[in-house]
């Protein structure tokens, strides 16, 4: 994809946009490639996304800018802004592949996905997902009631963390190579200490008694703030559990690269497969709440490890099926006036049934019991943390908890 009209070759000490130099790379995307760059008139480092340059990359980046553009200036002091990555510059860069939009972003850490990878798929320990999840509510009730932008691919690997001036410094001086700092940055880098030094809290003074990060696991019956139990250190590989991490964690929605304005979509098809709304997958159109349908999953899979909805394609049947199949059975049953509309509904129901599956192979299986039986919850936990899942995916987008009344709920709130 280094071509004509591709990525931009660029190498150590290249210097960007006339004052950007760059470090390592952090990450690639469909459109983009993502460089840790220093900026040589105030040594500040910053995240350069250097697109693609084929005309219609431009153009999606252009889009991207004026998207970007808007979550910065729009109301800086609404709370939920300091929850979308800021851009800080953008500019043009000439290659050999020819001309490419590059935009300057505050420099950012690893996403969800990694951390729920360095929790061995086993999710986070429900403190630390309260904390995320609240914040990435605040971040959309920015985009969604004051910039008028449907995100549309909220999904873990979008969603970074903030860190602390020494984990840049560290990654700078560093010789390993750095695979995708989101997703595939190589384990011994973020082991135990390392990650508690680099990503814990801002303030050096906060006391780590009651909380720390730490991938050493115990327990959730351990944990109980005040009495010292969750530093109890218990052998590696030796007990399945959540992963502590520090609840003082800061996290930024990023990514508008496929963001829209809710007067003006650029697609039909949006989101990423697993976090993609009944409605999207209905073709009945959409709206800020599929961006919540998201959120639902994502909130699933951090306190699990495990996609909420994870559709495969089988013989019989398509992976689109499928994936209306495991709703249906998450939910008990889909309204029919839900799947009665949209262009693609015909396909999959018929008098609302699912078309391809007979009744009784159906296993209706609702998240409170799934958390209870899969993940060994206890019921009164699955309780609430299920209703306030269930707010989030509900079939009908109308009725759908809002971002800002989701930071609103008893579970958030308890
Ligand atoms: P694309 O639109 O091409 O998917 P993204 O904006 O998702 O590009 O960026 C690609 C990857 O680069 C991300 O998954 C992440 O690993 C890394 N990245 C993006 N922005 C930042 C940032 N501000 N700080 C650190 N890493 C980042
Ligand atoms: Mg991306």
């Amino acid at each position: 994809e280094y071509c004509t009209g591709g990525y931009m070759p660029i190498s150590y000490k290249t210097i960007l946009g006339d004052k950007y130099q760059v470090v390592r790379k952090l990450g690639y995307g469909h459109f983009s490639t993502v460089w840790l760059c220093e900026n040589i008139i105030n040594k500040e480092y910053v995240a350069v996304k250097v697109c693609k340059s084929a005309n219609i990359f431009t153009a999606v980046a252009q889009d991207e800018i004026k998207l970007l553009q808007c979550t910065r200036d729009k109301n800086p002091d609404h709370p939920g802004s300091r929850n979308i990555v800021q851009m800080l510059d953008f500019f043009n860069c000439r290659s050999i592949n020819g001309s490419h939009t590059a935009i300057a972003f505050e420099i950012m850490g690893p996403s969800l996905l990694h951390l729920i990878i360095q929790s061995d798929y086993q999710g986070i320990h429900m403190p630390g997902v309260k904390t995320i999840v609240r914040q990435v509510l605040e971040g959309l009730v920015y985009l969604h009631d004051e910039c008028n932008i449907i995100h549309t691919d909220i999904k873990p690997e979008n969603i970074l963390i903030k860190v602390k001036k020494s984990y840049v410094t560290r990654m700078v001086s560093t010789t390993k190579k750095f695979y995708d700092l989101g997703v595939l940055m190589p384990k011994s880098y973020v082991a135990a200490d390392s990650f508690t030094e680099l990503c814990g809290p801002q303030d050096d003074d906060v006391n780590d008694d009651v909380f720390e990060w730490t991938r050493n696991r115990s327990y959730p019956e351990d944990y109980s703030i005040g009495n010292g139990g969750s530093n109890r250190r218990l052998k590696e590989g030796n007990l399945k559990g959540p992963l502590w991490i520090d609840p003082n964690i800061e996290v930024k929605i990023a990514d508008l690269g496929n963001a829209c304005w809710d007067d003006d979509h650029f697609s039909s098809e949006i989101q990423t497969k697993q976090y993609r709304a009944l409605e999207v997958i209905l073709d009945a159109g959409y709206s800020f709440p599929a961006d919540i349908w998201s959120l639902g999953c994502v909130t699933f899979e951090l306190a699990t490890g495990e996609y909420l909805f994870n559709p495969k394609r089988y013989q019989r049947c398509s992976a689109t099926a499928d994936h209306l199949t495991l709703i249906w059975e998450v939910l008990d049953g889909i309204p029919p006036y839900i799947t009665s509309k949209g262009n693609r509904a015909i396909r999959y129901f018929d008098s609302g049934r699912l078309r391809h599956v007979e009744d009784h192979y159906l296993k209706i299986w609702k998240i409170e019991d799934v958390l209870v039986d899969k993940y060994d919850w206890k019921r009164i936990n699955a309780i609430p943390f299920a209703s306030f899942i269930e707010s989030m995916i509900e079939p009908d987008p109308q009725l759908r908890i809002t971002a800002a009344a989701a930071l609103q709920s008893s579970w958030l709130n308890e």
